[in-house]
C-alpha cells in the first residue's frame, strides 16, 4: 500500500472511531491529553469481547493455565529487582531545532535504518552520527539532533506517601502486568493444585511514558495488556516457546486476521537471559508493527524476585523431588493493539447502487452489537410494540439496539458501520406471520424467520 493509501486509511478508522462512539481522545473537551484514550460505547463492546475471546482461548480452554488479577501498585521493590528501575528505557533525543522529542530507534526506522530500543547508547549514537542527514525530525523536517539519552519510561505516583518530596522514594503505576504475575507464583502454587507445567494469565492496565505519541491507540500511555506467563522446567522451556509460537499464531487466524496480515520478527538484540524473543507483527495502516511479543525469559524473573525479597520461589516437583527455579515462556500482547488490528482488518467499503457502503466486517463473536431491531415504521405503534418485544426477549441473550430512528436504509448503514451482523425489521407481514425479515451485514440477503426462532436463529450465527 502507498503511503498516502497508508494515511487515508488511518485517517478514515480514526474519523469512524469517533463518528460511531468506538474511540474518542481523552478529555477533548481541555484540547484532549497525549497518548490517552477513551473507548465509547461500541468500543467499550469490542474491546471486552478481545479479552473474553483471549481469556477463553487462554484460561478456558487450558485446564493448566489460571487467571489472576493483581493490583496496578506493587511495592517499589518489585520494580528494581525486575531491573526496571535500572533499565527500562527508550533512546531519547530532541530536535535542536524545534525542541520535540523523538525515540531515536523510530526516527532511524523511518529513515529505513535498523534500529531497536535495546541498543546501548553508545551504539544508538555512532548510528545517528553515521546517518546524520537521512534522520529528520518528525516535526520540522530538520536533521540536527542532540544525543541520545535513555529515558526510564516507569510512571510515577506518590500513593501512600504523604511527604513533600515524594518523587524520591516514589512508587509506580505498573509498567507491564506480568511482574504482578510472578510476585504470585508461591500464592498461586500454595493455594491451587497447579503443577508444572501451568501458567498464571491476566488481563490488566499498564502504564508508560512513551517518548512519542503517535499511531492512535497503536502506542499509548495507559494501555491494557493480555500476558501470559507459563512456568516450566529448565530443559522444556525451548520446546514450550515453539509450542506457543504456533498456538499465538494460530489464535490470531481464529480470531480472523488473514495470515497475509501477519508476520515473524525475530529479536537479534536480546537481554542477556533471554533465550529467544520473537513478535507477531501485524500490518496496520502504517505498516507491519508488533502486535504481540513471545518471549523465552529462563528463571530470571524468578530469580530475581527471590533474591531481592528473600522468599524461595522454586518449586519441588512432588513425583522426582527434584527442585529448581521455574523457566518462564511469555506470551504478551495488548489490547488497544488487538482492537486496532480488528478494526484494520474489519474495515470494507463497499460501491452499492453508486454510493460507498462502509462495513466493519468483524468476527460475529467480536461485534459490539449481534442483532439491531426496528420497527419498520416508528409512527405504528402495533410495530413498535411488536419490535420492543422481541429486544426485550433478544437483549437478554445478546448486546442488541432497538431502532427507529430514520429511514430503513439509514438504520441498515449505520448498524454496518459498528459492524452489527443481524438487523431484524418487523413490518406489516410480522403481525399476521409472526415473523421478521433478517438481514445479513456482509451479503446484505434477506430472510424471514419466525420470531420464536430468531433467538435460536441468532445463537448458531453468532455463538
Ligand atoms: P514497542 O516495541 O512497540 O514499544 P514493546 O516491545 O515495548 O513494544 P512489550 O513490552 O513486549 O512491548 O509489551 C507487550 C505488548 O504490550 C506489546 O506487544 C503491545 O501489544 C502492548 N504494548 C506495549 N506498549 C504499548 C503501548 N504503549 N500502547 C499500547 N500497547 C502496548
Amino acid at each position: 500500500m502507498s503511503k498516502e493509501k497508508q494515511d487515508n486509511l488511518m485517517e478514515k478508522i480514526v474519523s469512524l472511531c469517533k463518528r460511531r462512539g468506538f474511540v474518542f481522545p481523552s478529555s477533548e473537551i481541555y484540547g484532549g491529553f497525549a497518548a490517552v484514550y477513551d473507548y465509547g460505547t461500541y468500543g467499550v463492546e469490542l474491546a471486552n469481547n478481545i479479552k473474553a475471546a483471549w481469556w477463553r482461548a487462554m484460561v478456558q480452554e487450558n485446564e493448566n493455565i489460571i487467571g489472576i488479577d493483581s493490583s496496578i501498585f506493587m511495592h517499589p521493590k518489585v520494580w528494581e529487582a525486575s531491573g526496571h528501575v535500572g533499565g527500562f528505557s527508550d533512546p531519547l533525543s530532541e530536535c535542536r531545532n524545534c525542541h520535540t522529542r523523538s525515540r531515536v530507534d523510530h526516527i532511524l526506522e523511518d529513515a529505513g535504518i535498523f534500529a531497536d530500543e535495546k541498543m546501548s547508547e553508545e551504539k544508538i549514537n555512532k548510528l545517528m552520527e553515521s546517518n546524520k542527514g537521512k534522520i529528520k525530525c518528525p516535526k520540522c523536517g530538520k536533521s540536527d539532533f542532540a544525543p541520545a539519552k535513555s529515558f526510564n519510561l516507569l510512571v510515577k505516583s506518590n500513593l501512600g506517601n504523604f511527604t513533600g518530596d515524594w518523587d524520591k522514594s516514589p512508587v509506580y503505576l505498573r509498567g507491564e502486568t506480568c511482574q504482578g504475575i510472578y510476585i504470585n507464583f508461591k500464592n498461586v502454587l500454595d493455594s491451587t493444585r497447579a503443577r508444572i507445567p501451568f501458567g498464571i494469565a491476566q488481563i490488566g492496565k499498564a502504564f508508560r511514558n512513551e517518548i512519542t505519541a503517535r499511531q492512535f491507540i497503536f502506542r499509548k500511555r495507559e494501555f491494557e495488556q493480555m500476558e501470559m506467563q507459563m512456568f516450566v522446567h529448565p530443559d522444556s522451556e525451548m520446546k514450550a516457546y515453539e509450542k506457543w509460537k504456533e498456538r499465538r499464531w494460530d489464535y490470531y487466524i481464529d480470531l480472523g486476521i488473514a495470515e497475509k496480515n501477519l508476520k515473524w520478527h525475530k529479536h537479534e538484540n536480546l537481554v542477556f537471559y533471554a533465550k529467544a524473543a520473537w513478535d507477531i507483527e501485524y500490518n496496520f495502516p502504517f505498516g507491519f508493527k508488533e502486535l504481540e511479543g513471545i518471549h523465552s525469559r529462563g528463571d530470571y524473573d524468578l530469580a530475581q524476585h527471590a533474591k531481592c525479597s528473600g522468599e524461595d520461589l522454586s518449586y519441588r516437583d512432588p513425583v522426582t523431588g527434584e527442585k529448581y527455579i521455574p523457566h518462564v515462556v511469555e506470551t504478551s500482547v495488548g489490547v488497544d493493539r488487538t482492537f486496532l488490528a480488528v478494526l484494520t482488518e474489519a474495515y470494507t467499503e463497499e460501491k452499492v447502487g453508486g454510493e460507498t457502503r462502509i462495513i466493519l466486517k468483524f468476527p460475529k463473536k467480536l461485534s459490539p452489537i449481534k442483532a439491531a431491531i426496528f420497527p419498520l415504521l416508528k409512527n405504528k405503534p402495533e410495530l413498535v410494540k411488536k419490535a420492543r418485544d422481541i429486544y426485550d426477549n433478544l437483549k437478554l441473550r445478546f448486546m442488541c439496539e432497538f431502532d427507529d430512528n430514520g429511514n430503513i436504509g439509514k438504520r441498515y448503514r449505520r448498524q454496518d458501520e459498528i459492524g452489527t451482523p443481524y438487523c431484524v425489521t418487523v413490518d406489516f407481514d410480522s403481525l399476521e406471520n409472526e415473523d421478521a425479515t433478517i438481514r445479513d451485514r456482509d451479503t446484505m440477503k434477506q430472510e424471514r424467520v419466525k420470531i420464536n426462532e430468531l433467538e435460536k436463529y441468532l445463537s448458531d450465527a453468532v455463538g
